[in-house]
């Protein structure tokens, strides 16, 4: 039953992430981030942990650091609110849960596992999502701790460029956090995913986002649409996406990838290029996903310039890269 080996792999979005835009302290900031978040997951797994388990770890971590946009750190909609999305998937049992547009969970993954666990649906949205939320014990916090100064003027840049009024500041911390000269924020999609296998051989998937920058009309993206952003089955691997999420929903990006393991018997990297690089981009997508399967292969794959990401996996070294030219 056991096959004695585990792996993990974490994503903090793809995008224009070339060597010339990121300063060395920011490129620092990122590795060192990624390979935290990586070996936190590590910690779970190796003890035997569930890979659900090892995926709510990582992601809680990713959420609560600003350099992300997921948790602390989502981009503003248009109104000048942040709308959270999040969803988590068992390869095991293909049990699914996701939010979307909530609003006041602190770790948004949390509540997609307690729709999983705790309710018989896969995806629940807005008030009702965040009174899901409250009723389940999940952790609450006020819509102002979500507030960073960063990710405000990002969206006042884009109402400015495309003619919508800046919306009041909402309340929260507005000093100018320290992030805000680490992080890189042009032409990328910060939203974060885990992939994990576990050592009884059962795969999952999470994701975590904000969105997109000034999103408006309660859009909601491909991270909570189950076969979209993400999705797990020990029949094939476990996926999550991050980028352009109408493309990924339209494409079942995730799903496509398991299908394509499953059916054609590709590896899981062969699988994973012909949905991004042919079929993502031959629509006009951006964006990458990582990808785990139950026999430790372990894949990413992105079409933009470069995606923060980090593996680590039993007897196999901690990678964390940012560019295209790195492993
Ligand atoms: N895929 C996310 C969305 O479309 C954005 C991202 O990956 O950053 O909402």
């Amino acid at each position: 039953m056991s096959t004695s080996h585990w792996a993990i792999a974490v994503h903090g979005g793809a995008g224009t992430i070339e060597r010339r835009h990121l300063r060395p302290e920011q490129e620092a900031a990122y590795r060192a981030a990624l390979g935290r978040v990586a070996e936190a997951g590590g910690v779970v797994l190796r003890a035997g942990g569930s890979a659900l388990d090892a995926i709510e770890a990582a992601i809680h971590l990713l959420e609560d650091d600003p350099l992300f946009n997921a948790g602390r750190g989502a981009v503003f909609t248009a109104r000048g609110a942040n709308e959270l999305d999040a969803s988590i998937m068992d390869g095991a049992t293909l049990a699914a849960g996701a939010v979307a547009g909530v609003t006041r969970t602190r770790h948004p993954i949390s509540l997609a596992r307690a729709v999983m666990e705790r309710s018989s649906h896969v995806l629940l949205v807005g008030a009702g999502a965040d009174a899901f939320s409250k009723a389940n014990g999940v952790e609450q916090a006020d819509p102002s701790y979500f507030f960073t100064e960063r990710r405000w003027r990002s969206l006042e840049n884009f109402a400015k460029a495309h003619d919508l009024p800046v919306p009041p500041r909402p309340a929260g911390d507005h000093r100018p956090d320290p992030v805000h000269a680490l992080a890189h924020d042009e032409g990328k999609y910060g939203t974060v995913g885990v992939v994990a296998l576990d050592i009884s051989g059962n795969v999952a998937a999470g994701t975590s986002t904000g969105g997109t920058t000034g999103k408006q009309w309660g859009r909601v993206g491909d991270s909570p649409v189950i076969g979209a952003g993400t999705y797990a089955s020990n029949a094939a691997c476990a996926v999550s996406a991050t980028g352009t999420g109408e493309y990924f929903i339209r494409l079942g990006v995730a799903h496509e990838i398991a299908a394509l393991v499953e059916h054609k018997g590709l590896s899981l990297q062969a699988a994973a290029d012909i949905v991004i690089q042919d079929k993502l981009t031959a629509l006009g997508g951006d964006g990458g996903i990582i990808a785990v399967a139950p026999d430790g292969q372990v894949a990413w794959s992105y079409n933009t310039s470069g995606m923060y990401r980090a593996s680590l996996a039993a007897n196999r070294p901690l990678v964390v890269g940012i560019y295209k030219d790195e492993p």
